[in-house]
Protein backbone atom coordinates (compact mmCIF):
# COMPACT_ATOMS: atom_id res chain seq x y z
CA UNK A 1 0.00 0.00 0.00
CA UNK A 2 1.43 3.45 -0.49
CA UNK A 3 1.94 6.04 1.99
CA UNK A 4 -0.88 8.26 2.61
CA UNK A 5 -3.89 6.10 0.95
CA UNK A 6 -6.90 4.54 1.86
CA UNK A 7 -8.66 1.38 0.82
CA UNK A 8 -11.90 -0.20 1.53
CA UNK A 9 -12.05 -3.91 1.94
CA UNK A 10 -15.61 -5.36 2.47
CA UNK A 11 -16.96 -8.90 2.75
CA UNK A 12 -20.11 -10.02 2.77
CA UNK A 13 -21.59 -9.68 6.30
CA UNK A 14 -19.74 -8.00 9.22
CA UNK A 15 -19.52 -11.17 10.88
CA UNK A 16 -17.11 -12.22 8.01
CA UNK A 17 -15.39 -9.26 8.52
CA UNK A 18 -14.18 -9.87 12.24
CA UNK A 19 -13.14 -13.63 10.64
CA UNK A 20 -11.08 -11.91 8.26
CA UNK A 21 -9.78 -9.74 10.42
CA UNK A 22 -9.14 -11.76 12.75
CA UNK A 23 -7.18 -14.76 10.72
CA UNK A 24 -5.85 -13.16 8.01
CA UNK A 25 -5.06 -9.51 8.69
CA UNK A 26 -3.80 -9.04 12.37
CA UNK A 27 -1.51 -12.14 12.25
CA UNK A 28 0.05 -10.94 8.83
CA UNK A 29 0.63 -7.45 11.10
CA UNK A 30 1.61 -9.33 13.99
CA UNK A 31 4.97 -11.36 11.98
CA UNK A 32 5.83 -8.22 10.13
CA UNK A 33 8.47 -5.78 11.52
CA UNK A 34 8.44 -3.16 9.31
CA UNK A 35 4.80 -2.13 9.91
CA UNK A 36 5.86 -2.22 13.89
CA UNK A 37 8.58 -0.70 13.69
CA UNK A 38 9.26 1.36 10.85
CA UNK A 39 5.60 2.49 9.79
CA UNK A 40 3.62 2.09 13.58
CA UNK A 41 0.33 1.12 13.46
CA UNK A 42 -1.56 3.25 15.72
CA UNK A 43 -5.51 2.58 15.17
CA UNK A 44 -6.47 -0.95 15.38
CA UNK A 45 -9.95 -2.19 15.53
CA UNK A 46 -11.60 -4.94 13.44
CA UNK A 47 -13.14 -2.07 11.41
CA UNK A 48 -9.53 0.07 10.50
CA UNK A 49 -6.51 -0.27 10.53
CA UNK A 50 -3.97 2.25 10.91
CA UNK A 51 -0.41 1.50 9.17
CA UNK A 52 1.92 4.26 8.78
CA UNK A 53 -0.10 7.41 7.27
CA UNK A 54 -2.47 4.69 5.75
CA UNK A 55 -6.10 3.26 6.38
CA UNK A 56 -7.39 0.15 5.59
CA UNK A 57 -11.21 0.24 6.70
CA UNK A 58 -13.57 -3.58 6.36
CA UNK A 59 -17.04 -3.48 6.51
CA UNK A 60 -19.75 -6.07 5.39
CA UNK A 61 -22.02 -5.41 3.17
CA UNK A 62 -25.12 -7.02 4.76
CA UNK A 63 -25.56 -6.72 8.58
CA UNK A 64 -24.10 -2.84 8.61
CA UNK A 65 -25.87 -0.08 9.01
CA UNK A 66 -23.50 2.69 6.89
CA UNK A 67 -21.86 2.54 4.51
CA UNK A 68 -17.74 3.62 4.93
CA UNK A 69 -18.21 7.55 4.14
CA UNK A 70 -13.92 7.95 3.23
CA UNK A 71 -12.07 9.09 0.36
CA UNK A 72 -10.32 5.76 -1.21
CA UNK A 73 -8.12 5.00 -3.55
CA UNK A 74 -8.45 0.72 -3.71
CA UNK A 75 -11.48 -0.50 -2.92
CA UNK A 76 -11.75 -4.69 -2.69
CA UNK A 77 -14.95 -6.38 -2.16
CA UNK A 78 -14.24 -9.83 -1.35
CA UNK A 79 -16.77 -12.70 -1.96
CA UNK A 80 -18.85 -10.52 -4.89
CA UNK A 81 -20.92 -13.26 -5.37
CA UNK A 82 -22.45 -12.95 -2.01
CA UNK A 83 -22.85 -9.34 -1.13
CA UNK A 84 -25.47 -7.05 -1.65
CA UNK A 85 -25.90 -6.76 -5.58
CA UNK A 86 -23.46 -4.11 -6.97
CA UNK A 87 -21.31 -3.64 -3.90
CA UNK A 88 -18.88 -2.54 -5.96
CA UNK A 89 -21.10 0.40 -7.84
CA UNK A 90 -21.90 1.59 -3.73
CA UNK A 91 -18.26 2.55 -3.31
CA UNK A 92 -17.01 3.38 -6.44
CA UNK A 93 -17.51 6.91 -6.08
CA UNK A 94 -15.48 7.30 -3.05
CA UNK A 95 -12.29 6.81 -5.36
CA UNK A 96 -13.47 9.31 -7.78
CA UNK A 97 -10.45 12.04 -6.57
CA UNK A 98 -7.69 9.30 -5.86
CA UNK A 99 -4.86 9.22 -8.75
CA UNK A 100 -4.68 4.94 -8.19
CA UNK A 101 -8.44 4.03 -7.99
CA UNK A 102 -8.05 0.63 -8.27
CA UNK A 103 -10.82 -2.17 -8.09
CA UNK A 104 -10.74 -5.32 -7.07
CA UNK A 105 -13.64 -8.01 -6.47
CA UNK A 106 -13.25 -11.61 -5.57
CA UNK A 107 -15.47 -14.39 -5.66
CA UNK A 108 -16.31 -17.96 -5.89
CA UNK A 109 -18.44 -18.17 -8.87
CA UNK A 110 -21.90 -18.81 -8.57
CA UNK A 111 -24.18 -18.45 -11.70
CA UNK A 112 -23.08 -18.36 -15.00
CA UNK A 113 -23.27 -14.72 -16.35
CA UNK A 114 -23.59 -13.05 -12.99
CA UNK A 115 -21.20 -11.37 -10.51
CA UNK A 116 -18.01 -12.70 -10.73
CA UNK A 117 -18.56 -14.50 -13.55
CA UNK A 118 -19.61 -11.56 -15.75
CA UNK A 119 -16.63 -9.50 -14.97
CA UNK A 120 -14.37 -12.01 -15.96
CA UNK A 121 -15.95 -12.32 -19.20
CA UNK A 122 -15.17 -9.11 -20.16
CA UNK A 123 -12.03 -9.23 -18.67
CA UNK A 124 -8.28 -10.35 -20.40
CA UNK A 125 -8.91 -13.58 -18.74
CA UNK A 126 -5.79 -14.63 -17.04
CA UNK A 127 -5.33 -18.19 -16.81
CA UNK A 128 -2.47 -19.85 -14.78
CA UNK A 129 -0.50 -22.33 -17.49
CA UNK A 130 2.13 -25.03 -17.59
CA UNK A 131 4.39 -26.36 -20.16
CA UNK A 132 4.25 -30.08 -20.00
CA UNK A 133 7.82 -30.91 -19.81
CA UNK A 134 7.95 -33.95 -22.64
CA UNK A 135 5.72 -32.19 -25.16
CA UNK A 136 5.97 -28.33 -24.76
CA UNK A 137 2.32 -27.74 -24.68
CA UNK A 138 1.09 -24.97 -22.81
CA UNK A 139 -2.07 -26.23 -20.88
CA UNK A 140 -4.29 -24.58 -18.36
CA UNK A 141 -4.73 -27.11 -15.70
CA UNK A 142 -7.96 -28.82 -15.75
CA UNK A 143 -10.01 -31.66 -14.45
CA UNK A 144 -13.79 -32.59 -15.75
CA UNK A 145 -15.82 -35.12 -13.55
CA UNK A 146 -17.40 -36.45 -16.73
CA UNK A 147 -15.87 -39.66 -17.61
CA UNK A 148 -16.43 -38.77 -21.00
CA UNK A 149 -14.27 -35.81 -21.27
CA UNK A 150 -10.99 -37.33 -19.46
CA UNK A 151 -9.21 -36.85 -22.99
CA UNK A 152 -9.25 -32.93 -22.10
CA UNK A 153 -8.55 -33.38 -18.30
CA UNK A 154 -5.04 -33.37 -15.92
CA UNK A 155 -6.07 -35.56 -13.81
CA UNK A 156 -6.95 -38.95 -14.83
CA UNK A 157 -7.26 -42.49 -13.37
CA UNK A 158 -3.77 -44.21 -13.87
CA UNK A 159 -4.98 -47.78 -14.58
CA UNK A 160 -8.38 -49.35 -14.26
CA UNK A 161 -11.94 -48.54 -15.16
CA UNK A 162 -13.71 -45.18 -14.26
CA UNK A 163 -16.72 -47.46 -12.57
CA UNK A 164 -14.87 -49.52 -10.52
CA UNK A 165 -12.97 -46.45 -8.84
CA UNK A 166 -16.06 -43.60 -8.82
CA UNK A 167 -18.50 -45.40 -7.08
CA UNK A 168 -22.05 -43.55 -5.69
CA UNK A 169 -23.35 -45.89 -2.57
CA UNK A 170 -25.86 -44.44 -0.75
CA UNK A 171 -25.82 -41.43 -1.88
CA UNK A 172 -22.36 -40.96 -1.59
CA UNK A 173 -18.93 -41.24 -3.73
CA UNK A 174 -15.84 -43.16 -2.79
CA UNK A 175 -12.71 -42.76 -4.80
CA UNK A 176 -10.65 -45.18 -5.20
CA UNK A 177 -7.31 -46.11 -7.44
CA UNK A 178 -4.05 -44.57 -8.85
CA UNK A 179 -5.11 -41.18 -10.09
CA UNK A 180 -1.68 -38.70 -11.75
CA UNK A 181 -1.26 -35.23 -13.45
CA UNK A 182 -1.61 -36.30 -16.93
CA UNK A 183 -0.14 -34.09 -20.26
CA UNK A 184 -3.54 -33.15 -21.98
CA UNK A 185 -1.59 -33.69 -25.13
CA UNK A 186 0.72 -36.45 -24.73
CA UNK A 187 -1.05 -37.85 -21.73
CA UNK A 188 2.02 -38.55 -19.96
CA UNK A 189 2.63 -38.31 -16.55
CA UNK A 190 3.69 -34.75 -15.18
CA UNK A 191 4.96 -33.74 -11.73
CA UNK A 192 5.25 -30.49 -10.23
CA UNK A 193 8.31 -29.50 -10.60
CA UNK A 194 9.24 -25.38 -10.85
CA UNK A 195 12.60 -26.07 -12.30
CA UNK A 196 11.43 -28.35 -15.32
CA UNK A 197 7.67 -27.40 -15.74
CA UNK A 198 7.64 -23.33 -16.71
CA UNK A 199 4.29 -21.96 -15.44
CA UNK A 200 2.58 -18.65 -16.34
CA UNK A 201 -0.44 -16.65 -16.06
CA UNK A 202 -1.23 -16.41 -19.70
CA UNK A 203 -4.25 -14.15 -20.60
CA UNK A 204 -6.63 -15.00 -23.49
CA UNK A 205 -7.21 -11.78 -24.64
CA UNK A 206 -4.21 -9.57 -24.00
CA UNK A 207 -6.07 -6.72 -26.40
CA UNK A 208 -8.16 -5.93 -23.05
CA UNK A 209 -6.49 -3.70 -21.33
CA UNK A 210 -9.10 -2.19 -18.89
CA UNK A 211 -10.02 -5.17 -17.01
CA UNK A 212 -8.02 -7.78 -15.53
CA UNK A 213 -8.99 -11.06 -14.51
CA UNK A 214 -7.65 -14.38 -13.37
CA UNK A 215 -9.21 -17.59 -12.97
CA UNK A 216 -7.89 -20.18 -10.07
CA UNK A 217 -9.49 -24.08 -10.01
CA UNK A 218 -8.31 -26.08 -7.67
CA UNK A 219 -5.59 -27.75 -9.84
CA UNK A 220 -3.23 -24.80 -9.12
CA UNK A 221 -2.36 -26.46 -5.96
CA UNK A 222 -1.29 -29.23 -7.47
CA UNK A 223 2.35 -29.26 -5.95
CA UNK A 224 1.14 -30.01 -2.97
CA UNK A 225 -2.11 -31.55 -3.74
CA UNK A 226 -2.91 -35.24 -4.71
CA UNK A 227 -4.92 -35.68 -7.94
CA UNK A 228 -7.14 -38.25 -6.03
CA UNK A 229 -8.29 -35.86 -3.22
CA UNK A 230 -8.97 -33.30 -5.93
CA UNK A 231 -11.33 -36.07 -7.18
CA UNK A 232 -12.67 -36.66 -3.58
CA UNK A 233 -13.28 -33.01 -2.82
CA UNK A 234 -15.51 -32.80 -5.82
CA UNK A 235 -17.52 -35.57 -5.22
CA UNK A 236 -17.83 -35.16 -1.48
CA UNK A 237 -20.12 -32.31 -2.49
CA UNK A 238 -23.81 -33.17 -2.24
CA UNK A 239 -24.82 -30.39 -4.58
CA UNK A 240 -22.82 -30.49 -7.71
CA UNK A 241 -23.44 -26.62 -8.55
CA UNK A 242 -20.99 -26.07 -5.23
CA UNK A 243 -18.30 -28.67 -6.56
CA UNK A 244 -18.54 -26.92 -9.70
CA UNK A 245 -17.90 -23.85 -8.07
CA UNK A 246 -15.71 -24.33 -5.04
CA UNK A 247 -13.21 -27.01 -6.62
CA UNK A 248 -13.43 -26.51 -10.59
CA UNK A 249 -13.45 -22.81 -10.19
CA UNK A 250 -16.69 -22.32 -12.54
CA UNK A 251 -20.11 -20.96 -12.73
CA UNK A 252 -22.88 -23.37 -12.32
CA UNK A 253 -26.22 -23.04 -11.65
CA UNK A 254 -29.04 -24.95 -9.15
CA UNK A 255 -32.18 -23.37 -10.57
CA UNK A 256 -33.39 -24.64 -13.98
CA UNK A 257 -29.77 -26.53 -14.60
CA UNK A 258 -31.10 -29.88 -13.88
CA UNK A 259 -34.75 -31.70 -13.58
CA UNK A 260 -35.14 -33.39 -10.16
CA UNK A 261 -37.44 -36.03 -8.67
CA UNK A 262 -39.61 -33.43 -7.44
CA UNK A 263 -39.81 -31.81 -10.76
CA UNK A 264 -41.06 -34.90 -12.10
CA UNK A 265 -43.37 -35.89 -9.37
CA UNK A 266 -44.88 -32.40 -9.51
CA UNK A 267 -46.12 -33.17 -12.91
CA UNK A 268 -48.64 -36.34 -12.04
CA UNK A 269 -51.58 -35.97 -12.58
CA UNK A 270 -53.86 -38.63 -10.57
CA UNK A 271 -56.68 -38.59 -12.57
CA UNK A 272 -54.58 -39.97 -15.51
CA UNK A 273 -53.41 -43.61 -15.29
CA UNK A 274 -51.27 -45.51 -17.40
CA UNK A 275 -53.24 -46.30 -21.36
CA UNK A 276 -52.62 -49.42 -23.05
CA UNK A 277 -53.72 -47.53 -26.02
CA UNK A 278 -54.51 -44.49 -27.53
CA UNK A 279 -55.62 -42.25 -30.30
CA UNK A 280 -53.51 -39.60 -32.18
CA UNK A 281 -50.46 -40.24 -30.23
CA UNK A 282 -46.94 -39.59 -30.33
CA UNK A 283 -43.75 -42.12 -29.87
CA UNK A 284 -40.12 -41.78 -28.83
CA UNK A 285 -37.98 -44.92 -28.77
CA UNK A 286 -34.34 -45.47 -27.67
CA UNK A 287 -33.36 -48.55 -29.10
CA UNK A 288 -29.87 -49.05 -26.52
CA UNK A 289 -32.43 -50.54 -24.04
CA UNK A 290 -35.26 -50.66 -25.79
CA UNK A 291 -37.14 -47.75 -23.93
CA UNK A 292 -40.25 -46.41 -25.45
CA UNK A 293 -42.52 -43.35 -24.61
CA UNK A 294 -45.71 -42.85 -25.94
CA UNK A 295 -48.09 -39.72 -25.10
CA UNK A 296 -50.27 -36.62 -26.66
CA UNK A 297 -50.52 -33.41 -25.59
CA UNK A 298 -53.57 -31.44 -24.02
CA UNK A 299 -55.58 -28.61 -24.95
CA UNK A 300 -53.40 -26.37 -22.60
CA UNK A 301 -49.81 -27.30 -24.66
CA UNK A 302 -48.32 -29.64 -22.15
CA UNK A 303 -47.00 -33.15 -23.19
CA UNK A 304 -48.98 -35.94 -21.40
CA UNK A 305 -47.38 -39.13 -21.22
CA UNK A 306 -49.63 -41.79 -21.15
CA UNK A 307 -47.48 -45.10 -21.66
CA UNK A 308 -43.70 -46.46 -21.33
CA UNK A 309 -42.27 -49.61 -21.50
CA UNK A 310 -39.13 -51.17 -21.78
CA UNK A 311 -39.23 -53.54 -24.78
CA UNK A 312 -38.41 -57.29 -23.97
CA UNK A 313 -38.61 -58.90 -27.15
CA UNK A 314 -38.00 -57.78 -30.76
CA UNK A 315 -38.32 -54.24 -31.21
CA UNK A 316 -38.47 -54.19 -35.48
CA UNK A 317 -40.85 -56.97 -37.40
CA UNK A 318 -38.07 -60.37 -38.06
CA UNK A 319 -38.64 -63.04 -40.65
CA UNK A 320 -37.77 -66.16 -38.55
CA UNK A 321 -35.58 -69.03 -39.92
CA UNK A 322 -38.78 -70.44 -41.76
CA UNK A 323 -39.85 -67.44 -43.21
CA UNK A 324 -42.46 -66.72 -40.59
CA UNK A 325 -43.27 -62.72 -39.73
CA UNK A 326 -42.56 -61.78 -36.44
CA UNK A 327 -44.18 -58.82 -35.86
CA UNK A 328 -41.89 -55.97 -33.67
CA UNK A 329 -43.15 -54.67 -30.90
CA UNK A 330 -42.80 -50.85 -32.06
CA UNK A 331 -44.97 -51.74 -34.69
CA UNK A 332 -48.06 -53.40 -32.41
CA UNK A 333 -47.46 -50.23 -30.32
CA UNK A 334 -48.03 -48.14 -33.71
CA UNK A 335 -51.27 -49.10 -34.05
CA UNK A 336 -52.28 -49.93 -30.46
CA UNK A 337 -51.76 -45.92 -29.96
CA UNK A 338 -52.36 -45.14 -33.59
CA UNK A 339 -49.36 -43.22 -33.28
CA UNK A 340 -48.89 -40.16 -35.82
CA UNK A 341 -45.47 -39.14 -35.67
CA UNK A 342 -42.74 -41.87 -33.61
CA UNK A 343 -39.03 -40.81 -33.30
CA UNK A 344 -36.45 -43.81 -33.37
CA UNK A 345 -32.56 -43.15 -32.88
CA UNK A 346 -31.34 -44.79 -36.04
CA UNK A 347 -28.10 -46.59 -33.77
CA UNK A 348 -27.60 -50.07 -33.18
CA UNK A 349 -30.08 -52.14 -35.56
CA UNK A 350 -30.25 -49.28 -38.43
CA UNK A 351 -31.26 -51.60 -41.37
CA UNK A 352 -34.32 -52.71 -39.43
CA UNK A 353 -35.14 -49.42 -38.36
CA UNK A 354 -34.82 -48.30 -41.55
CA UNK A 355 -37.43 -51.09 -42.52
CA UNK A 356 -39.43 -49.81 -39.79
CA UNK A 357 -39.89 -46.37 -41.14
CA UNK A 358 -40.50 -47.70 -44.39
CA UNK A 359 -43.00 -49.37 -43.44
CA UNK A 360 -44.71 -46.25 -41.97
CA UNK A 361 -43.58 -44.05 -44.36
CA UNK A 362 -44.22 -40.20 -43.20
CA UNK A 363 -45.27 -40.95 -39.46
CA UNK A 364 -41.86 -42.85 -38.53
CA UNK A 365 -38.43 -40.75 -38.23
CA UNK A 366 -34.85 -41.87 -37.75
CA UNK A 367 -32.88 -39.71 -35.71
CA UNK A 368 -29.40 -38.68 -35.84
CA UNK A 369 -27.47 -36.93 -33.62
CA UNK A 370 -25.24 -34.13 -35.30
CA UNK A 371 -23.65 -31.95 -32.55
CA UNK A 372 -22.12 -29.30 -35.37
CA UNK A 373 -25.68 -28.29 -36.87
CA UNK A 374 -27.29 -25.24 -36.34
CA UNK A 375 -30.84 -25.52 -36.49
CA UNK A 376 -32.15 -28.19 -33.71
CA UNK A 377 -33.72 -30.33 -36.08
CA UNK A 378 -33.71 -31.10 -39.48
CA UNK A 379 -36.51 -33.27 -41.00
CA UNK A 380 -35.56 -35.21 -44.55
CA UNK A 381 -38.54 -35.99 -45.85
CA UNK A 382 -37.18 -38.01 -48.70
CA UNK A 383 -35.43 -40.89 -46.23
CA UNK A 384 -37.51 -40.10 -42.93
CA UNK A 385 -34.52 -39.30 -41.18
CA UNK A 386 -34.30 -36.55 -38.61
CA UNK A 387 -31.02 -34.65 -38.09
CA UNK A 388 -30.58 -33.39 -34.78
CA UNK A 389 -28.51 -30.95 -32.44
CA UNK A 390 -28.09 -32.78 -29.23
CA UNK A 391 -27.96 -29.71 -27.26
CA UNK A 392 -30.71 -27.72 -28.94
CA UNK A 393 -33.11 -30.66 -28.74
CA UNK A 394 -32.31 -31.95 -25.23
CA UNK A 395 -33.09 -27.95 -24.33
CA UNK A 396 -36.83 -28.21 -25.85
CA UNK A 397 -37.20 -31.14 -23.67
CA UNK A 398 -35.98 -30.28 -21.17
CA UNK A 399 -37.34 -27.28 -20.83
CA UNK A 400 -40.86 -28.60 -20.66
CA UNK A 401 -40.20 -30.04 -17.06
CA UNK A 402 -38.61 -26.89 -15.90
CA UNK A 403 -41.89 -24.94 -17.05
CA UNK A 404 -44.45 -27.60 -15.59
CA UNK A 405 -45.62 -28.77 -19.35
CA UNK A 406 -45.78 -32.06 -19.06
CA UNK A 407 -48.43 -34.56 -17.36
CA UNK A 408 -48.11 -38.31 -16.23
CA UNK A 409 -49.72 -40.71 -14.66
CA UNK A 410 -49.01 -41.75 -10.51
CA UNK A 411 -46.42 -43.87 -10.01
CA UNK A 412 -48.21 -47.60 -8.50
CA UNK A 413 -46.71 -50.93 -7.90
CA UNK A 414 -46.92 -52.30 -11.38
CA UNK A 415 -44.97 -49.46 -13.51
CA UNK A 416 -42.82 -49.11 -10.30
CA UNK A 417 -39.81 -49.95 -11.83
CA UNK A 418 -39.64 -48.65 -14.98
CA UNK A 419 -41.25 -45.29 -13.50
CA UNK A 420 -38.35 -45.10 -11.18
CA UNK A 421 -35.43 -45.35 -14.05
CA UNK A 422 -37.51 -42.98 -16.13
CA UNK A 423 -36.83 -40.58 -12.88
CA UNK A 424 -33.36 -41.68 -12.72
CA UNK A 425 -32.49 -41.61 -16.16
CA UNK A 426 -33.59 -37.72 -16.57
CA UNK A 427 -32.01 -36.52 -13.85
CA UNK A 428 -28.73 -37.73 -14.55
CA UNK A 429 -28.39 -34.83 -17.29
CA UNK A 430 -26.75 -31.81 -16.02
CA UNK A 431 -26.76 -28.08 -17.85
CA UNK A 432 -23.66 -26.54 -17.61
CA UNK A 433 -21.85 -23.68 -18.88
CA UNK A 434 -19.26 -24.44 -21.71
CA UNK A 435 -16.76 -22.07 -23.16
CA UNK A 436 -16.86 -22.10 -27.23
CA UNK A 437 -13.48 -22.15 -29.21
CA UNK A 438 -14.00 -18.41 -29.76
CA UNK A 439 -14.39 -17.63 -26.04
CA UNK A 440 -18.00 -17.19 -25.56
CA UNK A 441 -20.11 -18.81 -23.65
CA UNK A 442 -22.79 -21.19 -24.06
CA UNK A 443 -25.08 -23.92 -21.88
CA UNK A 444 -24.42 -27.08 -22.75
CA UNK A 445 -26.87 -30.63 -21.95
CA UNK A 446 -24.28 -33.05 -20.90
CA UNK A 447 -25.73 -36.30 -21.46
CA UNK A 448 -23.44 -39.25 -19.52
CA UNK A 449 -23.92 -42.97 -20.74
CA UNK A 450 -27.13 -44.71 -19.28
CA UNK A 451 -29.36 -41.91 -19.29
CA UNK A 452 -31.46 -43.89 -22.24
CA UNK A 453 -35.14 -43.15 -20.52
CA UNK A 454 -33.88 -39.23 -21.30
CA UNK A 455 -33.00 -39.75 -25.05
CA UNK A 456 -35.99 -41.48 -25.26
CA UNK A 457 -38.22 -38.96 -23.86
CA UNK A 458 -36.36 -35.68 -25.98
CA UNK A 459 -37.78 -38.53 -29.11
CA UNK A 460 -40.85 -38.02 -27.64
CA UNK A 461 -40.86 -34.54 -27.86
CA UNK A 462 -39.22 -34.34 -31.12
CA UNK A 463 -42.03 -36.52 -32.53
CA UNK A 464 -44.65 -33.90 -31.14
CA UNK A 465 -43.16 -31.47 -33.40
CA UNK A 466 -42.84 -33.69 -36.56
CA UNK A 467 -44.18 -31.56 -38.88
CA UNK A 468 -47.84 -31.59 -39.43
CA UNK A 469 -47.36 -31.09 -43.35
CA UNK A 470 -45.62 -34.21 -44.28
CA UNK A 471 -47.66 -36.60 -41.64
CA UNK A 472 -50.48 -38.57 -42.75
CA UNK A 473 -52.75 -38.32 -40.43
CA UNK A 474 -56.84 -38.39 -39.19
CA UNK A 475 -57.59 -34.75 -38.95
CA UNK A 476 -58.51 -33.79 -35.54
CA UNK A 477 -59.47 -30.87 -34.03
CA UNK A 478 -57.05 -28.73 -32.42
CA UNK A 479 -54.16 -30.81 -33.24
CA UNK A 480 -53.43 -29.80 -36.60
CA UNK A 481 -52.56 -25.82 -35.39
CA UNK A 482 -50.43 -27.33 -32.72
CA UNK A 483 -47.37 -26.19 -32.91
CA UNK A 484 -44.59 -26.66 -30.13
CA UNK A 485 -42.50 -23.71 -28.60
CA UNK A 486 -38.93 -24.24 -29.60
ZN1 LIG B 1 2.79 -33.32 -23.08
Amino acid sequence: MHQGTQGIYTFPTSSEVGQFVKTRVDPVIEDCNKIKEDLGFNVDSVKIKQIGKSFAHFRGTFGERETIAVPSDYNTHDEIDFSKPNIQNLYRSRMEHSEYAWEVCLSTPTIPLNGIDEMFGISDQHFWHIKCSHCNHWQVLTWWPEEDRQKQSNIRLLNGKWKDHVKLKAGKYSVTGEWGYVCQKCDRKINYDPFLIPMQWISKFPERTERRGYALNALIAWGYKEPKAIVSSFFDYREIDKAYNRILGLAYTTPGKKVARADILRSINNKLKMEDRGINCFMGADQALSLVVIGNYTEKGKARITYFERIKKNLFDQIDSKGKLIRGRLTDLMEQFNVQAAVVDAQLNTESAYQFANNFAGRVWLAFYADRQVDKINWKNENWTVVVNRNRAFETAMQFWMDRRVEIFPEDDYNFELYEMFIEHLSMLTKVIVETEDGRKMTKWLTPKGCDFAHAWNYFCMALEADVNTIRRVAMPGISGFKMKT
